[in-house]
């Protein structure tokens, strides 16, 4: 087969707002070869991955992304590695390059998984998906009433794990904070796993981050998470120090190999999260999943967008029996939600499953694309360089 499309689709809620929710819009990735069809989802900005991919060249290390995937030959995943390679090497000096890799990437995966009647966790050496514990991923409320509330809401919905972050949390007081942590607690109940996520609130603030640990001791908080922004090795390394019990827990904002490995090396997190949509791809992330058992620390994904970055999220580990605890979006703005036909919802022992079906299992609607699409245009020198694709 050869790449005889590469289309990206901008989506978005009629409004956005300014909250720390991902899931307003989305920066959609069709990938099209041999008569099969792949699906993939940037996390970035859309109409930034759009400009990159499309972009006249500015010299020999910054050629817009399609000129390195449009016609490559497509038959197995040493190809997916190749086109990697070209990108990395032909769009070096284009800093969104990673993030517009990893939606073509996702979608090269899934529309090989289709030619190859395999799901993509088999092609990545897997032989089988193990069952994943979701934790409810939720902002925090506005006060601990309101995440108390939240807290026994994702607890009566059947939760044994949930994750709260960003909202005022690290902004207000460390003693209001410490009542955020408390009111999760209390409406999670004793048994539920409890992770809290600072966001980056503090970017590499130390002694901010320092003042809300023991909260987090006595809260019985399984990690803190991003309390400083991804590379912030020595403000990690610190807090990690002395969070124990409590691990530390960072890697989405890593969009290549070496900054996760740097983040496991050197910045002593126990939980490497990582973001398909970000990272460079499937490809990447399965490369950082790999390291991370060699290195003893359990990798988790990524995702606050739609049922298809969640598949793409599961198949770097599914086949990790010992990397149980996984992300599950529950907050999602209507336009993720309802982004794909086929949906992952927890069985009856409250395990979520990688898709079983060839390549990522999930199909776009339709309706919802045209729904929530973007109309856009660019153009520069007299020439058209994008227009939304035809669905
Ligand atoms: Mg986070």
């Amino acid at each position: 087969m050869r790449i005889e499309a590469v289309d990206f689709f901008y989506l978005s809620m009629p409004e956005v707002l300014d909250i720390g929710d991902g899931s307003q819009d989305a920066c959609l990735v069709r990938v099209r070869a041999g008569g099969y069809t792949g699906w993939g989802e940037c996390e970035a900005p859309p109409l930034v991955c759009i400009s990159g991919l499309v972009c006249p060249k500015s010299h020999s290390a910054a050629w817009p992304v399609r000129d390195s995937v449009l016609g490559q030959p497509l038959d197995d995943p040493a190809d997916i590695a190749r086109i990697a390679t070209q990108v990395g090497e032909r769009s070096l000096d284009m800093l969104q390059a990673d993030h517009i890799l990893s939606g073509i990437d996702v979608a090269l995966w899934d529309l090989l998984g289709q030619r190859l009647s395999e799901p993509v966790y088999r092609l990545l050496g897997y032989p089988r998906a193990y069952p994943k514990l979701p934790y409810a991923s939720v902002l925090f409320g506005d006060d601990a009433a309101a995440t108390l509330r939240k807290a026994q809401g994702i607890r009566s919905a059947g939760f044994r794990a949930a994750k709260f972050g960003w909202g005022p949390y690290g902004k207000d007081t460390p003693s209001e904070d410490a009542a955020q942590v408390r009111a999760a607690r209390e409406g999670l109940g004793e048994e539920g796993i409890l992770l809290i996520d600072g966001g980056t609130v503090w970017r590499e603030d130390i002694a901010a981050a320092r003042l809300r640990v023991a909260a987090l001791q006595e809260g019985r908080a399984t990690w803190f998470e991003e309390p400083f922004v991804s590379g912030a090795l020595d403000a990690y390394r610190e807090i990690a120090a002395l969070a124990a019990p409590v691990k530390l827990a960072g890697g989405e904002g890593c969009h290549t190999f070496y900054m996760a490995q740097h983040m496991m090396d050197y910045g002593g997190i126990g939980y490497v999260q990582i973001d398909a949509g970000r990272i460079g791809g499937i490809s990447v992330a399965k490369r950082v999943a790999d390291y991370a058992v060699r290195k003893g620390v359990t990798y988790v994904n990524h995702t606050f967008t739609s049922n298809l970055a969640l598949s793409a999220s599961l198949q770097p580990f599914a086949g990790i029996e010992a990397a149980q605890i996984s992300e599950y979006p529950t907050e999602l703005a209507s336009l993720a939600a309802e982004l794909t036909l086929e949906r992952i919802t927890p069985d009856g022992d409250g395990f979520i499953h990688a898709p079983a079906a060839p390549g990522l299992g999930m199909t776009p609607n339709p309706a919802t694309i045209r729904k929530y699409l973007v109309e856009a245009e660019i153009r520069a020198k007299g020439k058209l360089l994008y227009r939304t694709p035809q669905l």
